[in-house]
């Protein structure tokens, strides 16, 4: 009987690998025809000066417009654009439409925001990357200096040299690199220090445990203090309360990112938050003043 269990086991989990495997196959058919079709949005989420409160920047989100089942968050098909090999091209349109949005604000009075762009890993390993970035810079302002991008530690680790490499070159053109999501990776303080980045962005896990635990609040300031030494500016993400704002206020932490500012917003009302000046929480939270 206890052979007879374990094949009957060992029979269930495989249907259910199966299952997951044809799920994720069709997904990426899917997905296939979704970037034919351009159903790809990019939305944009406010970055805070938290000394002004004055809006400093923003992060392009992208979002999936899927024709029967709505508006998709990342977190349901980005890790299959990146299991596919999709989100290189993926990730090229949205850095290239978030520098023609940019654009568009520009020409339209505007003033906007230089304009934070995810770039995974797979990103990193094609021979692309740094034409694309400099072809999407030369869709806008250049001098003004439009562009930005985010890296996960994990982009970091493999192939070092000519990630290096490649974020020299990238931030010879003035665009800034901070690594996104930072304190959740594996790699090596030692290594991280002597990369060629200019932001750290505190992963949204250590904003939200720091006003509840002791240890996470020091975490974040020896995040932020390390950082400072090296002479790194600092972004944290996921602010949602005032009191997580003025920890990090305090700390000199110089930029926020939050629902507490807003939330990631489609290009067209990002459009109108610059245009009003500033921007509002729903209900009747702080102004975000954007300078215009
Ligand atoms: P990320 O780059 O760390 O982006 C920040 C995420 O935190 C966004 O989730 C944002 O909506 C969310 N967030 C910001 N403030 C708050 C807050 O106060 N509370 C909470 N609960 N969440 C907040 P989103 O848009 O779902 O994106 C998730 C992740 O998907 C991103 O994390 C990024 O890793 C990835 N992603 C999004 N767009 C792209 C893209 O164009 N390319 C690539 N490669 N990855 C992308
Ligand atoms: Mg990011
Ligand atoms: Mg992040
Ligand atoms: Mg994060």
């Amino acid at each position: 009987a206890g052979a007879r269990g374990q094949e009957e086991q060992i029979g269930f989990y495989d249907r259910d690998a199966d299952h997951a495997l044809a799920r994720q196959i069709s997904m990426e058919a899917e997905l296939r025809e979704a970037v034919e079709r351009g159903e790809f949005v990019n939305f944009y989420q406010p970055k805070i000066d938290l000394k002004t409160g004055k809006l400093a920047g923003a992060e392009a989100l992208v979002r999936w417009r899927h024709p029967q089942r709505g508006l998709l968050q990342p977190t349901e098909f980005v890790p299959v654009l990146e299991r596919s090999g999709l989100v290189t091209q993926v990730g090229r349109n949205v850095m290239q439409q978030a520098m023609e949005d940019w654009r568009a604000w520009h020409d339209a009075g505007l003033k906007p925001p230089q304009i934070a762009v995810n770039v995974a890993p797979a990103q990193f390993r094609c021979d692309s990357l740094f034409d694309d970035i400099e072809r999407a810079l030369n869709t806008a302002e250049a001098h003004l200096k439009p562009l930005s991008i985010e890296v996960t530690e994990s982009s970091l680790v493999s192939d070092q040299r000519r990630v290096v490499d490649i974020l020299n070159r990238v931030r010879e053109l003035e665009v800034p690199v901070a690594i996104d999501d930072f304190g959740t990776g594996y790699s090596s303080l030692a290594y991280l220090v002597t990369l060629p980045v200019d932001v750290l962005k505190i992963d949204r896990s250590f904003v939200v445990k720091m006003t509840q635990d002791a240890n996470y609040m020091g975490m974040v300031q020896t995040i932020v203090s390390l950082a400072h030494n090296l002479e790194l500016k600092v972004v944290a993400e996921g602010i949602e309360t005032e009191e997580e704002a003025k920890f990090l206020k305090l700390l000199r932490c110089e930029q926020g990112q939050g629902y507490l500012y807003g939330r990631p917003l489609p290009a067209e009302e990002f459009g109108k938050l610059l245009g009003r000046g500033t921007a509002t929480r729903v209900d009747t939270g702080p102004t975000v003043d954007t300078g215009a």
